[in-house]
């Protein structure tokens, strides 16, 4: 038998891979190996955030389950980034952990998906055309397309002081036969690292010693639809860590396996372990660490903030020292994993490996770290696999300026990546366009293209664009203060509720379609500014640099670059800007002593 799609891993890339094959009509088989641990959120009990949560809104618009499973098993709801311009808020939410994966089998199961408990050993047949998986105990699993979405478990080794073991995360084995059959296949790999707090029985804490973290205000839900919204809620926490919390991670440093050598592996900068912040800052004693309940009523907390792969004894002294946690229990040690990752270079803007014509790739295989950026690459690649297993060309993704998936897909082909990559709202030039509030109008045109589209979404859309251009024309002819209304929208201190106010035509109009009119007038100019930057900086890539006799006389730019580009010989700008070693600063060099050259100033200047 002959599926359309098989998929590797039922994680958030892999489930969202398989629904969006599925929604497009084919036939799927998802491989995993633990159907119990389907969904599973390995760390942090929470989905959204900066950037992160626009990313979620763009999956929903996109067809996708990530957002409704979040609202369907919320406990806590809050805007982040509040203080600072709508532009740039992130929705995020506390969930219930096993109430979440629940919903993703649930999903699964109703969509006709096929589910294989066994571990996929390797790619069938030639590179170029594999005609699927070889598994450990079914042997072939034969399919038109395939997408690998095996997150940290490719040869996944995980550490604690100085235990080390096997495993893609605890109680999981490590995908070791993969990853020797893609290195034997010439795959690049890279290693990179995470690690994970410990999680604390929570009647061992006194939480009235600690500041609740109560749900904000807002109100706002992540999916558009109107779907199932949880009604359970729970509070947060937080705490501060201090100089007892230290000196328990420096006395046991020298047995951390990311001081000790044992980890080659490269981290997240923006997610540190504790003892990487005791190093990086040793006179700060007070971190701030959020306690946030792993479900409804749950038994664990997780501490966000003090992830750690120092020894079981140092995590006890570490966590006792925090004010409520005298008394506390372990109830898992927190632990670091390292892991293999495909090169950004394998993989091209459909997530489509580049040496094969049928195998995709998403989520941390492709040295991403985080649900949301593993679910949008997922549902990408799985639609893009059902689009080559019909003999379609798959879609690549949209542009940086339209989407935070696009950013994140450039990022990752276009731009060699050092550490795990995370989402940030400064990673988009055009932030004040791609926004969490107008995810439909920016994404429902490629969507349909994708197929993924729901039809009833497509109607939704129908309306808001037709809604939101009735807004504008009836701003854009009533005049207040002398002004016409959409004038107005610009000023710093106008938000819906003034405008409804001055405007009371508008109360037939749906609220948030009348917000997202406002904050793209308040913010047109710079719009366009960020517009104009991207197209400048699309020409750019096409500057040829075969004029270049010797990059090593180039004092604009830094030796490593100068060897780099001497070595690889890019043919262009855009080649350069993807090297290893060659920085934007470098970038910007060349672009100055090509500038000196009459033609190469031509072509700049017309950008
Ligand atoms: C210890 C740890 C700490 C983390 N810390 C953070 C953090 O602080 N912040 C953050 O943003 N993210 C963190 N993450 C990452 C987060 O869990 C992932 O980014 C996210 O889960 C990636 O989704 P994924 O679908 O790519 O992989 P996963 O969710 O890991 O799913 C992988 C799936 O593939 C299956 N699988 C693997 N190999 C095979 C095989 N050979 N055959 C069949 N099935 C296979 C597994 O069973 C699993 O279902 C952490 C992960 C771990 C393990």
């Amino acid at each position: 038998m002959i599926r359309d799609v098989a998929i590797a891993g039922a994680g958030h890339a892999g489930i969202e891979a398989a629904l969006a094959a599925s929604r497009k009509g084919c036939s799927v088989v998802l491989i995993t190996t633990s159907l119990r641990r389907i969904g599973e959120m390995s760390c942090n009990p929470a989905i959204g955030g900066v950037a992160k949560g626009t990313l979620v809104r763009e999956i929903d618009v996109l067809g996708g389950a990530m957002a409704e499973s979040a609202d369907a098993t919320a406990l806590q709801y809050r805007m982040l980034n509040r203080r600072k311009g709508p532009a740039v808020w992130g929705p995020r939410v506390q969930s219930d952990l096993m109430l979440y994966a629940k919903r993703q089998r649930y999903l699964l199961s109703t969509a006709g998906i096929d589910l294989i408990e066994d571990e996929v050993v390797a790619l069938s047949g030639q590179t170029e055309h594999p005609d699927g998986f070889v598994c450990r105990k079914r042997g072939e699993v034969r399919a038109r397309a395939m997408v690998i979405a095996t997150g940290t478990f490719l040869a996944g080794r995980l550490f604690r002081g100085e235990e080390r073991w096997k495993g893609g995360r605890i109680g999981d084995i490590a995908a070791d036969s993969l990853e020797s059959d893609l290195r034997k296949r010439m795959f690049h790999v890279k290693r990179f690292k995470t690690g994970t707090p410990p999680r604390i029985v929570r009647n061992t804490v006194d939480l009235d010693n600690l500041d609740v973290q109560e749900e904000d205000p807002v109100r706002f839900r992540f999916s558009f639809r109107e779907g199932e919204v949880s009604a359970r809620r729970e509070k947060c926490f937080t705490v501060r860590t201090c100089s007892r919390t230290r000196n328990a991670a420096v006395k046991y440093m020298a047995k951390s396996p990311l001081f000790s050598g044992s980890i080659a592996g490269l981290g997240p900068r923006y997610c540190p372990s504790f003892e990487d912040k005791v190093v990086k800052f040793p006179d700060r004693t007070d971190h701030l660490i959020n306690v946030e309940p792993t479900g409804f009523r749950s038994r664990l907390l997780y501490l966000n903030g003090l992830s750690t792969s120092l020894p079981r004894e140092a995590q006890e002294e570490m966590v006792r020292s925090l004010p409520g946690f005298s008394g506390a229990l372990i109830a898992l040690y927190g632990y670091a994993v390292e892991y293999s990752s495909l090169e950004n270079s394998e993989i091209d803007m459909s997530l489509r490996l580049r040496r094969t014509e049928n195998v995709f790739a998403a989520g941390q295989i492709l040295g991403t770290s985080g649900y949301e950026e593993a679910a949008a690459l997922g549902l990408l690649a799985g639609a893009n696999a059902a689009k080559r297993a019909a003999g379609e060309e798959p879609l690549v993704a949209p542009g940086r300026a339209e989407s935070y998936l696009g950013v994140m897909v450039d990022d990752l082909v276009n731009v060699k990546q050092e550490e795990p990559y995370r989402l940030f709202s400064s990673r988009a030039e055009n932030r004040l366009q791609i926004r969490q509030d107008n995810a439909i109008t920016r994404l429902m045109p490629f969507a349909i293209r994708l197929g993924t589209a729901r039809r009833d979404d497509i109607r939704r859309w129908k309306r808001r664009e037709r809604e939101s251009g009735d807004i504008t024309g009836t701003l854009g002819t009533i005049r207040l203060e002398g002004k016409k209304a959409i004038e107005i929208c610009r000023r710093p201190e106008t938000d819906v509720d003034r405008m409804i106010e001055a405007v009371p035509i508008l109360r037939k109009y749906d609220r948030d379609t009348i917000s997202s009119v406002i904050l793209d007038e308040k913010y047109r100019g710079y719009i366009e500014r960020s517009r104009r930057k991207l197209r400048a900086r699309d020409r750019l890539k096409s500057v040829p640099l075969s004029a270049i006799d010797s990059y090593m006389d180039i004092s604009e730019i830094c030796w490593e670059a100068r060897e780099a580009l001497e070595r690889e010989r890019p043919a262009s700008l855009g080649e350069a800007a993807r090297l290893a070693g060659v920085r934007s600063a470098d970038i910007e060099g060349l672009i100055i002593y090509l500038s000196r050259g009459r033609s190469a100033r031509r072509i700049l200047r017309s950008t």
